[in-house]
């Protein structure tokens, strides 16, 4: 009896040293995860998608993550806005799923829900969030966090102040700098047995496009590029693109970097520079210039400080790589620069998001991970933000709940798509009018074609074809040649909202909206 009471004893801590250190090997085998976002940057700002800004203002860094992995160039945003985008990359689900479908006016992430970073922390993960949060409630599920308030949640370029694991905290200097700094001070004192999930989230280059001081007049003597469609005069959409307030007319004399007068009141100097932002309030340098004249001047201060914006995240993801590189982490780390939606740079005379166009609907997402993707890698599949989620779980090996809607495209990154993979994906915008007066629509985008429907306030269909007509000028939705497209895609579109159980009615949409439709002002015209 002792003898076999020895035995166990001998078999149990054998089986317990063993299963110890198979845990440890697994845990040394999990890759760590560097999530590096940032607030509003299109991926015809990055040089590796290429666009006109690519030799005038390359961004390396960026680049190196892509030609040291994989480009992915059909990332697209299931809701083109800040805080809905945040939360469907955290939830792995669609806005009305997860709750959040819009910034303005009562956009609260309730934080009880599952997210992935939670999920990695319960397997053993070390979680970090440094930077921009924007999302109203407190982050859980990370073992630190450090993240901007104030300007609403959208924080300062300049002496930005932090809620820093709940103690609120002034810090000196720019944004860009600081939040790396403190992103790498949390890396350095991480534990180095255990895999870390890093989420190092810019502010920048979201409005107001406030520069570092070293990058404030870095092309000021070149005129930058125009693109093709910054005149577009909205033929055909007259109603959707061409009733708006994203285009150049809205800018304040903020925005444009305008001194207000000293002899004001602080707080009539904040008036003064919120000028621009409503109807009928045209900023201009000069009287004498021509309305083309004034927009063109408005494109070119927006587009130098927006880039300027960038080159600063830029260099500081180079900081990233070269920290990475000097602690012997690059082999094991996962590195993924993205960003919440893309933006417009002029195109379509507009700036701002929201819109399902290609220029905010395209989100940049470039990955490295050199155990498992090859580098210059490029992927043409659809993928969406809700894709992100179960990916980082799928690379990391833990499992991925069936609540989760998106689906890890890890098999794409390493060139193996899987047969039946989607198609097509679905898009959903609900915020309206404030800000930027975009009427809310919801649509598919295939790789061909994209179809919308703007219908809480109008009823207007629009057609593209993106092969032909990559810019998104020809509305063809009454063109007969492209009747049975139509028809088609709305089949596709309808088992789309279906499949991922967005069955809300009009009067429901309108209420999550918040708007009096059919009651509201005309917009400014010039
Ligand atoms: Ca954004």
């Amino acid at each position: 009896m002792a003898i076999f009471f020895k035995q166990l004893l001998f078999i149990s801590f054998i089986s317990f040293a063993w299963s110890s250190f198979g845990q440890q090997v697994s845990q040394s085998n999990q890759p760590n995860i560097l999530f590096i976002f940032s607030d509003d940057h299109a991926t015809n700002a990055i040089s590796a998608y290429g666009g006109i800004f690519k030799e005038i203002a390359p961004t390396p860094n960026i680049d190196r993550i892509a030609n040291e992995g994989a480009l992915v160039q059909n990332a697209l945003c299931t809701n083109a806005i800040c805080g809905p985008s945040r939360a469907s990359i955290l939830t792995g689900k669609y806005s009305h799923i997860n709750g959040y479908y819009k910034n303005y006016k009562g956009g609260v992430f309730d934080n009880q829900q599952w997210t992935y970073p939670q999920a990695l922390k319960e397997s053993g993960y070390q979680t970090a969030l440094v930077g921009k949060w924007h999302l109203a409630s407190e982050p859980v599920g990370f073992d630190y966090y450090k993240y901007h308030v104030s300007r609403g949640q959208q924080g300062f370029y300049w002496n930005p102040v932090y809620n820093d694991n709940g103690d609120k905290v002034e810090e000196k200097g720019y944004a860009t700098n600081l939040t790396t700094d403190f992103a790498l001070d949390w890396l350095a004192g991480s534990d180095s047995n255990a895999p870390f999930c890093l989420m190092l989230q810019y502010k920048a280059p979201h409005r107001q496009w406030a520069p570092d001081t070293k990058y404030e007049k870095l092309w000021e003597d070149i005129e930058m590029p125009y693109p093709d469609n910054f005149n577009d005069a909205y033929e055909a959409r007259e109603r959707t693109a061409g009733n708006t307030e994203m285009t150049m007319d809205y800018f304040t004399r903020e925005d444009m970097k305008m001194t207000p007068p000293d002899s004001l009141t602080p707080r009539q100097k904040n008036r003064w520079k919120q000028y621009g932002f409503r109807t009928n309030q045209i900023v201009s340098p000069s009287d004498s210039l021509t309305p083309q004249q004034v927009r063109q001047w408005k494109y070119q201060r927006y587009i130098k400080d927006y880039l300027a914006t960038v080159k600063s995240v830029d260099d500081n993801v180079g900081r990233v790589l070269t920290y990475l590189d000097d602690n012997g982490l690059a082999e094991n780390t996962i590195v993924i620069y993205a960003s919440d939606q893309g933006f417009f740079l002029g195109e379509h005379g507009f700036f701002d998001k929201r819109f399902m166009y290609e220029e905010s609907l395209k989100m940049p997402f470039v990955i490295r991970y050199p155990r498992k993707i090859k580098a210059g890698t490029v992927v043409t599949d659809i993928v969406s933000n809700i894709d992100f989620a179960p990916t980082l779980l799928d690379m990391a090996g833990v499992a991925i709940p069936r609540a989760v809607q998106g689906k890890s495209f890890f098999a794409n990154l390493k060139g193996e798509t899987p047969k039946n993979w989607r198609q097509s994906m679905y898009y959903h915008y609900y915020e309206y009018p404030f800000y930027h007066r975009v009427q809310p629509h919801y649509g598919i985008r295939n790789q061909r074609y994209k179809l919308i429907h703007f219908y809480y306030d109008i009823d207007v269909w629009e057609l593209y074809d993106l092969q032909n007509d990559p810019n998104e000028m020809n509305n063809l939705i009454y063109d007969l040649e492209y009747a049975d497209v139509i028809d088609e895609l709305k089949i596709e579109l309808y088992q789309l909202k279906n499949e991922y159980g967005n069955n809300l009615t009009l009067s429901e949409l309108r209420e999550i909206s918040d708007t009096n439709f059919g009651g509201l002002e005309s917009h400014k015209v010039n």
